[in-house]
C-alpha cells in the first residue's frame, strides 16, 4: 500500500461521515431536508462504489456472489414497509397521541440544550433499542429465523446496508424510536438520528481498507461490523450497536481485536437463494423447506457456549460493570500486599 492509500485510510471513513453531515446540515437549515439528504446519500453510494474497486479491504468480497438482485429488493421491501408503517400510523391516528408528547412541557426532553446536544443525545436513546433489537435477533429463534437474511450473505460490500428481511427492520425501528417518541423528541432530533443512522449503515457494510483508530471504541466502523459477520459464535453475537458502541460496552458484547477476522463469513444455517424463498423462509416449517428446496438441511439453534460453540477464554464477554468490578478487586489485593 502505497503512502497516500495510507493516509486515506486513515482519513476515510470520518472524512465522508463529516461530508455527508454537512451536506445534510445545509439542507436541514435550509428547509431542503430530504434533497438534500439524498445528494449525501447517493455522493456516499457512489464514493464507496469506486473506493471499493480501487483499494478494497478483501479481495475476496470483489468477486460476485449472485445475491445483487436480493439485496436490493430487500432494501426495496423493508425500506417500504417503514414507511408503510409511518402511513399506517396516521391512518389510525397513532400520530395523534405521539405528537403532543412532543410538545414543550409534556415530555422529560431537554428542550433547552443546543441542538447538537440533543443530537447525540437522540442517538444515544434510539440506539438503546436497536442494540437491543438486535441482540435479541441473535439470542431469541424466531427473531434469528428473520435476521438470517442479513447474515447469509458471504461478502462484505455497501449493497448490504439495507439487507434486511422486512420483519427485522419493523422490529428494529420500532423498538429505535419508541424510545425516542415516549421521551418526547422533537422532529428535529428524529431527522438528524434517521439521517446519521442511514450514513453510518452505509459505511458499516463497505469493503474499503479504512482504518479507525479510538473511533472503534465510539462508533460502529467496518472494522468492528466485520466480527459481526463472523461464522464464529464468539466473534458474531458481538458488536450490535447499529451507530454507537456505547450499549456493547455497558453489556459486555463489544469485540475488537488485533488478529484479522477471517473472509470466509456467513452462518451455519441454510438459506435459499432467491428473493421471494428468502421472504417466505423464517415463516415456513422444516417440512415445508424441505419440500420447497430438497437440499435443505436443518441446523440446530447453536448459543454461544454449548457443546458446538465453545468460547476462548480472550473471547468471553466483559461488561463495563465487571470490568470496574474487576478493578475494585485488583485495588483490594494490592492494598493487602
Ligand atoms: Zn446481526
Ligand atoms: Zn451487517
Amino acid at each position: 500500500m502505497n503512502h497516500f492509500k495510507y493516509i486515506l485510510s486513515w482519513v476515510l471513513w470520518p472524512g465522508l461521515f463529516g461530508l455527508c453531515m454537512v451536506i445534510a446540515g445545509y439542507g436541514f437549515a435550509h428547509d431542503a431536508p430530504v434533497l438534500y439528504f439524498n445528494i449525501a446519500y447517493v455522493f456516499l453510494i457512489l464514493s464507496l462504489f469506486f473506493l471499493e474497486k480501487w483499494m478494497p479491504y478483501e479481495r475476496a468480497w470483489l468477486k460476485p456472489d449472485g445475491q445483487n438482485m436480493a439485496s436490493i429488493l430487500h432494501t426495496i421491501s423493508s425500506k417500504g414497509s417503514v414507511q408503510l408503517l409511518f402511513l399506517f400510523s396516521g391512518v389510525i391516528g397513532l400520530a395523534d397521541y405521539i405528537t403532543p408528547m412532543a410538545q414543550e412541557g409534556y415530555s422529560v426532553w431537554p428542550r433547552d440544550w443546543p441542538l447538537w446536544a440533543q443530537v447525540i443525545l437522540g442517538v444515544t436513546a434510539a440506539e438503546f433499542g436497536l442494540y437491543w433489537a438486535h441482540r435479541l435477533a441473535h439470542e431469541i429463534p424466531w427473531m434469528w429465523r428473520f435476521h438470517a437474511v442479513h447474515h447469509s450473505v458471504t461478502k462484505l460490500w455497501f449493497l448490504n446496508t439495507g439487507r434486511f428481511h422486512f420483519v427485522d427492520s419493523l422490529i428494529s425501528i420500532v423498538l429505535g424510536l419508541a424510545i425516542l417518541l415516549a421521551m418526547g423528541a422533537p422532529m428535529e432530533v428524529v431527522k438528524w438520528m434517521s439521517a446519521i443512522t442511514a450514513f453510518i449503515g452505509m459505511l458499516t457494510h463497505c469493503n474499503v481498507e479504512m482504518r479507525f483508530g479510538p473511533l472503534n471504541y465510539i462508533f460502529n466502523t467496518p472494522g468492528l461490523h466485520r466480527w459481526h459477520h463472523s461464522r464464529l459464535l464468539y466473534e458474531g453475537n458481538r458488536n450490535y450497536g447499529e451507530n454507537l458502541m456505547i450499549w456493547d460496552q455497558i453489556f459486555g458484547t463489544f469485540y475488537n481485536h488485533s488478529y484479522r477476522p477471517s473472509a470466509d463469513i456467513g452462518m451455519g444455517d441454510y438459506m435459499p437463494t432467491k428473493f421471494t424463498y428468502q421472504i417466505l423462509w423464517p415463516f415456513l416449517t422444516n417440512k415445508m423447506k424441505q419440500r420447497l428446496q430438497p437440499d435443505f438441511e436443518p441446523v440446530p439453534f447453536g448459543r454461544e457456549g454449548d457443546a458446538d460453540h465453545p468460547v476462548p477464554e480472550f473471547a468471553k464477554r466483559k461488561s463495563l460493570f465487571t470490568l470496574i468490578a474487576s478493578l475494585f478487586s485488583v485495588r483490594k489485593f494490592r492494598a493487602r500486599v
